[in-house]
């Protein structure tokens, strides 16, 4: 913070300060002795009843002993005319930004990103593909169960068949058997009832009771 020979610059130069008094961000700091400041505005607009955002950027002197960079907090006075756009000078830094973000370590810290960032895609593709892996694995699975399981359900179908036909085949045996058996018994009854068939048969689901 050591004098300097700057004729615009507010404490050690001629130049007067008047009118507005603004405080903003540092955008940009590229040419020499001047900064772009930018503000934000919220604006409201009566007609919508609703709140515009806008910003203003100003340009701005900024001497030696002020030695403003891109991201510090700025508060800028407004002067005479100081060039073709710059009417303003840098009155007071209020906040230095952090030396990790300095340009270098801007840029150091941007590359970091890109390469998170492309880490983080490739993992993702490697994730992906390995899902698309286990889904395949997990499809093929499932196919081999669904045959085998339906080849089970064959064998069964199979056996569940033969086991019917030869039940089909003993009941027709069977009851081809009891129909003549019955055939048989209901012959003798009849004619030992001899006329009265109601009263046997009641007398028969007595005896089954
Ligand atoms: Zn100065």
């Amino acid at each position: 913070m050591s004098e300097c020979n700057d004729e615009r610059c507010a404490k050690h130069g001629r130049v007067k300060v008047r009118g507005n008094v603004f405080t903003g961000k540092v955008v940009s700091a590229k040419a020499s002795k001047t900064v772009i400041v930018e503000r934000q505005i919220v604006h409201f607009i009566s007609k919508y009843e609703r709140y515009k955002k806008t910003r203003s950027r100003i340009a701005a002197h900024n001497p030696e002993c002020m030695n403003a960079k891109e991201g510090d907090i700025v508060t800028i006075g407004e002067t005479r005319k100081l060039s073709k756009t710059k009417s303003f000078v840098v009155l007071s830094v209020e906040k230095r930004e952090e030396k990790e973000a300095a340009p270098e370590g801007r840029e150091k810290a941007k590359e970091k990103k890109m390469l998170e960032k492309k880490q983080d895609k490739e993992k993702e593709a490697g994730k992906e593909k390995k899902r698309e892996h286990a889904e395949g694995k997990e499809k093929k699975e499932t196919a081999r169960e669904e045959s085998k399981e339906e080849e089970k359900t064959a064998a069964e179908e199979k056996k569940w068949k033969e086991e019917k036909k030869e039940e089909k085949t003993s009941e027709r045996e069977q009851g081809s058997g009891e129909k003549k058996a019955e055939e048989q018994e209901k012959k003798p009854a009849k004619e030992k009832a001899g006329g009265k068939p109601g009263k046997q048969v009641k007398k028969e689901g007595a005896d089954e009771e």
